[in-house]
C-alpha cells in the first residue's frame, strides 16, 4: 500500500510518499520545499500563498522521485494541526483534492505523532521511546501512557526553535538561524549566567531569550552569548526528558523537530541516556525537520488500525493537542 502525506502546519510544504514494508516504513520519496521570509518571522498567509505556489508541483516532483504515476496511490493523508492556519488550510484543500479526483481514502493526521511515529517506523529498535520533540513552533516531551501520546512537559510560551531565531534575527541572521547560532557556540568559550527556567515538567524560553539579547546590548562576544544560548536551553530540556523517562520508565529516548539537527543537542541528550543504561535514536535529517514522509507514514499506520474518515471530517485544527488522539495503533 502506497500513501502520499502532504505536511503543510508552517513554515514548510512537503509531499512524501511511503509503503509499508514488514511493517517498517519504506520512504519512496520526500521532498520538502521551505518557505524563507525577506525579513521578520513567518507571516502566515505569505507562508500559504507560497506553499499554494508549489503544492502542486510537489506532489509531480514526489511521484517521479518515487517512481510511480497518481494512480498507483491508494491513500492521501496531511498535517491536520497544530500549526498556522492558512498553510493548515493550504494543505488540507490539496489532499482533498487529490483523494476526491483519485477517488481514495483521506487521514488527516496530528503533526506532532508524526515526528514520534516516523522514528518507530524507520528504527525497528525504537520501540517505546520518549520524545523530545524540538521544532520552531513546538517543544514537547512526548510518551506513551494507557492508550494515548502524553505530553509530559512542553515549552509554556515560544518553542527553542522559535527561541534560537528570535535571538538570531536580533544579531541580523536570517531564517532558520539555529544552525549560524551552532557555528558561533563552537567558538564560545565564557559560559554567560542566563536563567534556568525549568518549571516542574515544563520550560520557559522567554526570559532567557531577553536575558540574552541584553548582552548583545552589553557587547559581549556572540560566540559567547550563542554557546551560554545553548548550553542553558539544551540542559533543561534534557532535563525535563531525563524526568519524564525516570516518571514512565522508558528507556529509550527520540529526537523530532528542527533542531535535532543540532550536534550539541544530540550529545547532551546522549550522555544522559547512556548514564541511564538507556538508548538514543534520531532519524535522518530530513525525516527531523518538517517533512511529508512522516506525514504519509503516520496516515498509513491510522488507516491499517482500521480508522477512517469522510471528508466532513478533515476540517483543520490549528490547536490539535496531541494527547487527544486515541492510538488504536499500539496497545
Ligand atoms: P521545524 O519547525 O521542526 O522544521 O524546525 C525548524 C527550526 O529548527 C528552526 O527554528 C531552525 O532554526 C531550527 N534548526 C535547524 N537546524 C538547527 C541546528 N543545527 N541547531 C539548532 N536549531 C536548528
Ligand atoms: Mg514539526
Amino acid at each position: 500500500m502506497k500513501t502520499l502525506g502532504i505536511e503543510g502546519t508552517a513554515h514548510s510544504i512537503g509531499v512524501g510518499i511511503v509503503e509499508n514494508q514488514n511493517d517498517y516504513c519504506k520512504v519512496l520519496s520526500n521532498i520538502i520545499k521551505t518557505y524563507i521570509p525577506e525579513k521578520g518571522g513567518i507571516h502566515p498567509r505569505e507562508a500559504a500563498n507560497h506553499h499554494v505556489m508549489y503544492i502542486a508541483d510537489l506532489v509531480t516532483q514526489s511521484l517521479g522521485q518515487a517512481k510511480l504515476s497518481s494512480s498507483d496511490i491508494n491513500l492521501v493523508s496531511f498535517s491536520q494541526g497544530p500549526g498556522l492556519g492558512p498553510c493548515l488550510r493550504t494543505a488540507a484543500t490539496a489532499a482533498r483534492a487529490l483523494a476526491l479526483s483519485l477517488n481514495i481514502p483521506i487521514i488527516g493526521v496530528n503533526h506532532c505523532i508524526a515526528h514520534l511515529e516516523i522514528g518507530r517506523g524507520m528504527i525497528p529498535e525504537c520501540i517505546d521511546p520518549v520524545l523530545l520533540y524540538t521544532s520552531g513552533a513546538n517543544t514537547q516531551v512526548i510518551a506513551f501512557s494507557e492508550g494515548k501520546y502524553r505530553v509530559f512537559g512542553e515549552t509554556l510560551d515560544i518553542g527553542i526553535g522559535n527561541c534560537l531565531d528570535k535571538f538570531g534575527r536580533s544579531i541580523g541572521l536570517s531564517f532558520p538561524c539555529g544552525p549560524k547560532i551552532e557555528e558561533y557556540a563552537k567558538t564560545g568559550k565564557n559560559y554567560l549566567e542566563l536563567p534556568y527556567s525549568v518549571k516542574g515538567m515544563d520550560i520557559a524560553f522567554s526570559g532567557l531569550l531577553t536575558a540574552a539579547m541584553q548582552y548583545i546590548a552589553q557587547q559581549k562576544p556572540v560566540q559567547d552569548i550563542c554557546y551560554s544560548l545553548q548550553e542553558t536551553t539544551f540542559a533543561a530540556l534534557t532535563e525535563i526528558t531525563e524526568r519524564a523517562m525516570a516518571h514512565t520508565e522508558k528507556h529509550q529516548v527520540l529526537l523530532g523537530g528542527g533542531v535535532a539537527a543540532n550536534q550539541r543537542l544530540r550529545d547532551m541528550v546522549q550522555v544522559m541516556t547512556k548514564d541511564r543504561g538507556a538508548q538514543f535514536y534520531v532519524p535522518e535529517k530530513n525525516l527531523c525537520i518538517d517533512n511529508g514522509a512522516m506525514i504519509a507514514w503516520l496516515g498509513y499506520v491510522m488507516f491499517h488500525s482500521g480508522i477512517r474518515m469522510e471528508i466532513k471530517d478533515t476540517i483543520i485544527n490549528q490547536r490539535f493537542r496531541t494527547d487527544v488522539v486515541e492510538v488504536k495503533w499500539r496497545e
